[in-house]
This record gives structure tokens, C-alpha cells and sequence, in this order.
């Protein structure tokens, strides 16, 4: 089924809401009547999410201070203040209650209510491949059942490697050691092993590309070679490796496995400032001052303790004082953007009749779509641009993912799931009821990971630097123990260093 924006009916009143990182954007419009501009005028903005998101952004770019009046004194004080009520800073505030059940704590975040809530995760298999007209040139679903590879779109001598690489790849490094095969594969992405290594034809590659998406947020033109042997992608099984036995050059996450951030749950005891992003952290001799935005002016507690559990890019524009080898360390720490729809619709049955229920996109907007029953859809985006690795891809991946406007995020849901479930009776412009779009700026924490951290497995770490304690203020974040469990491994560790 193919769609023109006319056919979208994009005036349709829906439900759409848009959130950054967390904060609402606005309710975008219930209804839009028809011949007006889309969306109806421009996004109407909630004080607190205005100034959550501008604080940060005007403390990076130096305007903040210019416009900002002298800090107040609130005349409050705490035994800790933790910046950042996400899973790290909500674990450190109750692991420091749980030492020391008597003492006052303060939690402050940006957002306007603080919520350590995630998008549903996507599940781990999928059942259908989309290889989209974007990629193929026209749409071609294929359901992943036996005999999958004799239906894919691709010329005959692709569909050849997939199969050989499937099935019976060789051995692409003979007389080579184990240890020197996997520094091979630390050499390089998933995507050059398939082009360059096994010499696949271009569409193989085309086909993978969008694999690592779901769990890394980025393709496989920044996916390891040596994490996708680790995870199982087609191509390694001639090398003779023990894939029980993980290479040391494994990101943390491949060796590991992935961890949920199951955060120690706030108390009562626990008080919450929301819409309060943080502006300085300033050590003191008897007490530290910690200055926010209230909306309106910059207000100051003091405290005892600080633990800095935002994001660790953020910490240097805090705390200037730290110095400049750990303010540098901490600006490594770029997270990955992730863009996640969820739409609510009216009949899921489209999806039976088109036979499957995890599709992933091989180039489309969207790389995956995923029927969560009874009747919400999800949708995943990865705007990292991958072909400049993760950390530079990340940055321009997430200015991209603010400016798109709102209507194009629409439009390329409603585009998609005609394409998809069109065959199935869907009709995009009937059977949506609700869009909300959560657009993760700062969203997979940063790993260290080959080829592109080529200090990686032996150090000196970078987050080894960014976390050190200065004075009555500690690291914690997710950002600066990089690796499956990282939030609450840093918040325990964090108030070990100013609690004892
Ligand atoms: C879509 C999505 C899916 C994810 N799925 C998984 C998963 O399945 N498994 C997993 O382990 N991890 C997942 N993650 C990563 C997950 O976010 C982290 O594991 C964990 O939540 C990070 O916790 P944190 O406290 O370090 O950071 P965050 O949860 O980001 O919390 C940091 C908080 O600091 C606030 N802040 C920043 N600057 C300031 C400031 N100046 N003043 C005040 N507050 C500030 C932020 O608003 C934020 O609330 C996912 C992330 C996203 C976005």
C-alpha cells in the first residue's frame, strides 16, 4: 500500500503528544481542522518543560549567566542533594537513607514530574523482515519461517552469501589464533566484516544493516564485528570460536549480558524538587550550594553532600571548578538518542491477517514495529548517524532528532504501518486513535565498545577520570560506570565515597 501525505489524513482528530527526554512538549493538537497548517500553529510549551529544556541548553552555550539574576538563598539545608531523580539518583538517595535513616535528603530534575518510567522494551525476536522500498526500492514483507531466504527481494547471488553465511561460512582468518581473530574482529563494524571480509554482495549488507538497532541504537556501520560475532549475527561460524568463552575486546554489555536498571525504589523520606533543573554545584567549607532554576529565578540550598546523578555531559557546565582533565572526561560521555512512537489503534487485527507481530525495517524511518496486545503499536527510530560511529553519530543524531517537527514523525508512522498492515484491511487515516512520541535525546547510556574506543579493554578509562569525588560532590549516572547495571553500581558507589 502506498501513501501520499493527502492520503494520511493527518487532520484526522487523534490524540498526539510529544515528549523530549522525558518532558512533555506539549499536547500537540486533539484536532486540526482541515486546510490548516499542520500543526496548528506552533508547540505550546509548558513552563517547566521550557525551562528544562533550555536551562541545560543555555548553561552549555554560555548565555545562561548573562540573563540569569544573582542566586537567592531558599535558607534550606540538607544532609544530601542529588541532582537527577532518574534510576541513578533515586538509588542513591535510598541507598543513603538506608545508612542513614535519620538524615534530610533533597532530589532535584528537570523535568516536571520526575518519573524513572521507560518505554516498553522492544522483545528480542522478530518474526517478519520489511525489506522497504527505501533499501529494495519497493515493499516486500517476509515472514521469518523456514525457507525465509528464497523469498527475500534481493539478486540471486545474495541471497547465496545470506545463505552461506547462515549456514556454512569459512573459516575467514585460517592459521590465525583465537585471541588474534578477535582483534581482527575489534578492527572492525559488523558492516565492513560482511563487505570487506566475507566479500558479501552489497544487499546482505543492506539487509543486516538495522539488526543492532533494537538493542544498541545505532546500525551495524557502528556495530562491533566482535559484539555481533558475540550476540550470534550470520558470518562467524567457520572461525572456530567459542562464543561461551567472550573476548576480552566484548563490550560490557556482550560479555555480561544486558542488566534491567532496577532502581532502589524513593521513600517517603525522600524530597522531591521536579521542573528544578540544576545550574551550580559550588563546595564549600562547611556545606555545598547547590543552585537551580525555579522558573523564574536561581535559587540555592545547601548541603552536606552532592551527588551529581544527571547526565555526566551535562556535570562540567555545574561545576566549573573541576578540574580540567575530569570536566573533559565527563564530556566523553555522549548518550545515545532513541526515538520510540507509541500509537493506540482501533482494530489490532490487521496484524493477524498479515501474520506477524514483530517487524523489523531494513532503511525505512522506523526500523522496528511491534504490536504490544491488545491495541498499542510501538515504534522504534534510531537517529544516531551511524555512519559516523557512535559518539560523533550520536551528537548529530539528536540535534536532528529536536528539530524534526511533529508532523513528519506522524506522517512516517501513518506511511509505515499502511505499508505494513495495509494488505491486513488497515487503513491508517481510520484506525489511529493516538500518537505519543517520546524522543529520547539522551537516552542509551554510553559503552565502550570496538573499534571505536581503542582504549578499550585495557584502559585508562575515560569514566575512571569523570567520576573521581571532588570534595563533598560525587559521580553517580549511569554515564559514569559504562556497562550493564551502571546506575545503581554508581549510586551505591557514590554515596560509599561521601557516606563511608
Ligand atoms: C528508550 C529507552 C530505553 C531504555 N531501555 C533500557 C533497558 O532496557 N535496559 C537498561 O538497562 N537501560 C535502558 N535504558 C537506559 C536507561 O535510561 C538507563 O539504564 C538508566 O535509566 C539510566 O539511569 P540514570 O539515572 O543514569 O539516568 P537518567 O534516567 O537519564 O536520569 C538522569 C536524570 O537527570 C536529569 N537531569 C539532567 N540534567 C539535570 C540538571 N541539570 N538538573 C536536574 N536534573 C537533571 C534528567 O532529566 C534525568 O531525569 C533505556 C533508555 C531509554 C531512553
Amino acid at each position: 500500500m502506498s501513501s501520499t501525505p493527502r492520503d494520511l489524513v493527518m487532520n484526522h482528530p487523534i490524540s498526539r503528544r510529544d515528549f523530549f527526554d522525558g518532558m512533555a512538549l506539549g499536547l500537540v493538537a486533539t484536532e486540526s481542522p482541515r486546510g490548516t497548517a499542520y500543526p496548528p500553529g506552533p508547540f505550546t510549551v509548558r513552563a517547566g518543560a521550557a525551562g528544562a529544556l533550555s536551562v541545560p541548553h543555555a548553561l552549555r552555550d554560555g548565555r545562561f549567566w548573562q540573563h540569569a539574576g544573582p542566586p537567592e538563598p531558599t535558607g534550606e539545608s540538607y544532609d544530601l542533594a542529588v541532582v537527577g531523580g532518574g534510576a541513578s539518583g533515586a538509588s542513591a538517595a535510598r541507598e543513603w537513607l538506608r545508612r542513614r535513616p535519620h538524615d534530610s535528603v533533597l532530589v532535584l530534575d528537570n523535568h516536571d514530574g520526575i518519573s524513572l518510567s521507560r518505554p516498553a522494551r522492544f522483545g528480542p525476536q522478530e518474526d517478519g523482515v520489511m525489506c522497504d522500498r527505501e533499501t529494495f526500492g519497493s515493499d516486500t514483507l517476509v515472514r521469518l519461517t523456514p525457507g525465509w531466504i528464497a523469498r527475500l527481494p534481493l539478486a540471486e547471488r545474495a541471497r547465496q552469501d545470506l545463505l552461506m553465511l547462515q549456514r556454512d561460512p569459512p573459516d575467514w582468518f585460517p592459521g590465525l589464533s583465537a585471541e588474534e581473530k578477535h582483534e581482527r574482529l575489534a578492527g572492525l563494524t559488523y558492516s565492513r566484516f560482511l563487505l570487506e571480509v566475507c566479500g558479501a554482495h552489497p544487499d546482505v549488507e543492506r539487509l543486516c544493516r538495522t539488526m543492532s538497532c533494537r538493542a544498541w541504537g545505532y546500525d551495524t556501520r557502528a556495530f562491533g564485528a566482535i559484539d555481533a560475532w558475540g550476540t550470534g549475527f550470520p558470518g562467524f561460524g567457520g572461525l572456530g570460536l567459542d562464543r561461551d568463552k567472550p573476548s576480552r575486546f566484548n563490550s560490557p554489555t556482550v560479555k555480561e549480558g544486558p542488566a534491567e536498571a532496577v532502581p532502589l525504589p524513593l521513600d517517603g523520606r525522600v524530597q522531591l524538587r521536579p521542573s528544578s533543573p540544576v545550574v551550580s554545584v559550588r563546595d564549600g567549607a562547611s556545606s555545598a550550594t547547590v543552585g537551580y532554576f525555579d522558573g523564574h529565578r536561581v535559587m540555592t540550598v545547601e548541603a552536606r553532600a552532592v551527588i551529581l546523578a544527571c547526565w555526566s555531559a551535562v556535570v562540567p557546565y555545574l561545576v566549573p571548578d573541576l578540574p580540567r582533565d575530569q570536566r573533559r572526561a565527563l564530556s566523553l560521555a555522549v548518550r545515545v538518542p532513541l526515538l520510540h512512537a507509541t500509537v493506540r489503534v482501533r482494530d489490532p487485527g490487521a496484524w493477524r491477517r498479515v501474520g506477524v507481530r514483530r517487524v523489523r525495517w531494513t532503511g525505512a524511518y522506523w526500523c522496528l514495529s511491534e504490536l504490544e496486545p491488545p491495541s498499542e503499536v510501538h515504534l522504534l527510530a534510531t537517529p544516531c548517524h551511524s555512519e559516523l560511529g557512535p559518539d560523533r553519530g550520536s551528537v548529530a543524531g539528536r540535534q536532528e532528532l529536536f528539530r524534526t517537527p511533529f508532523s513528519r514523525l506522524e506522517q512516517t508512522v501513518r506511511d509505515q504501518l499502511g505499508r505494513l498492515l495495509g494488505p491486513g484491511g488497515f487503513d491508517p487515516a481510520r484506525d489511529i486513535e493516538a500518537i505519543t512520541v517520546d524522543r529520547w535525546g539522551h537516552g542509551r547510556a554510553p559503552e565502550y565498545c570496538r573499534p571505536w574506543h581503542a582504549f578499550y579493554p585495557d584502559g585508562p578509562f575515560p569514566a575512571d577520570a569523570a567520576r573521581r569525588r571532588f570534595g563533598r560532590i560525587a559521580i553517580a549516572g549511569s554515564d559514569s560506570e559504562p556497562g550493564p547495571g551502571g546506575a545503581v553500581t554508581a549510586a551505591v558507589r557514590a554515596v560509599e565515597e561521601l557516606a563511608g
